[in-house]
């Protein structure tokens, strides 16, 4: 089986031009003794936005390889697909999320096998690390029976599909459900893992739906102390699942962080430790807004290219923000006018859009905004590319910076 190393960073942009600056932030991390692996993932959602193929993100991660002599191994995730959408990823992924969150709450799925597969566990079991029983009564299996045995059954369904055509053991298993309504609990993650077993998918990611808000681009939103006691305990459930459930020694949780969620990074680089495991994080959207950020600073034509961005993204408010309602929280009255905001400077676009919570000219509803803004970049085409090519020393630059400094090691480190 190819297996997955214990830290790996997901990693990705929207126009495949930041391949290299993402990489160095890696190999830089590894020069300070950091050991994450690069996953490059591009959802089906953004390559349909952007008109990329899933061979645009497999040229780019191995140029940007070769070019750095990156000698570690590497992925290309083909992030968020179903059997509807997966074949076009067969041929360049060799790392497959598993979307089945539209089939949480379907009816379906064999339950009465399902019951006899947990039956041994009893109805209640005890995870070591963990300060009570798991619930496995008839009421609490029947709940997580209706609400996950069609989404596991439907896993095991994708799973098989990409095994057929790439060969058992040649590609790395996510399974998703964290574009859900609602958060799953430590007690439902043990019987989705269970149910996975039963599928006989070598799941080694999952990525469950985590108490809080994971808005896109901007920072955790919710209960921290809550998010670390979950956390906790969904780390201990997975050690579990995997000697119980004989999943791969190698299965980790995955977090979809919407980028940039920095008031829980402490409390995961402590339970990382804590239980020795390993951990994917996915990010990809930060990326795109330093690229805009890069842009801007630059000035000139690359500042005039972030106003236009800004100025479509607000003139399209609704339909931009639409396929991203349930992940972000726009108050668009805290939002600038768009007159006020052509007349900038550099300076006072890169305050108002960069990640620092310190500065008081940081707007996080300006940078929701063109989190979702892309769509206008794509329609620049070869003079949004241009631009990137025109100013790639300092787009680099912030691209680096950002997931070396404001990831990586508070995630790793
Ligand atoms: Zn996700």
């Amino acid at each position: 089986m190819k297996t997955l190393e214990p830290y790996t960073i997901g990693m990705g942009d929207r126009f495949a031009h930041q391949g290299r600056a993402q990489l160095r932030a890696v190999l830089e991390a590894w020069d300070l003794g950091l050991t994450p692996h690069p996953v490059w993932n591009k959802s089906n959602r953004e390559h349909t936005i952007v008109h990329s193929r899933p061979e645009d993100l497999r040229a780019e991660a191995d140029s940007a390889v070769n070019a750095l002599l990156w000698n570690r191994p590497y992925y290309v995730d083909a992030d968020h697909i179903g059997l509807k959408t997966v074949d076009a990823f067969t041929g360049s992924a060799d790392f497959f999320t598993l979307d089945v969150a539209d089939f949480v709450g379907k009816p379906g799925g064999d339950s009465v096998r399902f019951e006899k597969f947990i039956a041994p566990w009893g109805k209640q079991v005890n995870v070591p690390g963990l300060d009570r029983p798991l619930t496995l009564d008839a009421q609490a299996l029947a709940g997580a029976t209706s609400k996950f045995l069609k989404a596991m059954s439907e896993a095991g369904a994708i799973y098989r599909h990409i095994a057929s055509a790439k060969g058992t053991g040649e590609f790395v298993t996510e399974v998703s459900v964290d574009e859900t309504d609602s958060p799953q609990t430590p007690d439902e993650l043990f019987l989705i893992l269970a149910m996975l077993a039963m599928e006989k998918v070598p799941v080694q990611t999952i990525a469950p739906k985590f108490t809080g808000r994971f808005n896109k681009g901007v920072d955790y939103s919710g209960d921290v102390a809550r998010f670390e006691k979950e956390f906790d305990e969904d780390l201990a459930v997975v050690a579990f699942a995997i000697r119980e459930f004989g999943l791969p020694a190698s299965l980790k949780l995955s977090v979809h962080s919407g980028s940039d969620k920095f008031s829980i990074y402490p409390a995961i680089n402590r339970l990382i430790k804590k239980h020795g495991c390993g951990l994917h994080v996915k990010t990809a959207g930060t990326t795109w807004l330093e690229e805009v950020i890069g842009l801007a600073e630059a000035g000139g034509e690359g500042l005039a290219i972030a106003k236009e961005i800004y100025a479509g993204a607000h003139a399209r408010f609704d339909e931009l923000t639409g396929p991203y309602a349930t992940v972000i929280d726009i108050d668009p009255a805290r939002l600038p006018p768009v007159a006020e905001v052509a007349s900038w400077s550099a300076d006072q676009y890169v305050r108002t859009l960069r990640h620092d919570r310190g500065c008081p000219d940081y707007n996080p509803h300006f940078r929701q905004l063109i989190h979702v803004g892309f769509k206008v970049a794509a329609e620049l085409g070869a003079r949004y590319t241009g631009a990137l090519k025109a100013h790639a020393d300092i787009v680099g630059a912030n691209v680096t910076h950002n997931l070396l400094e404001r990831h990586i090691k508070p995630i790793f480190g």
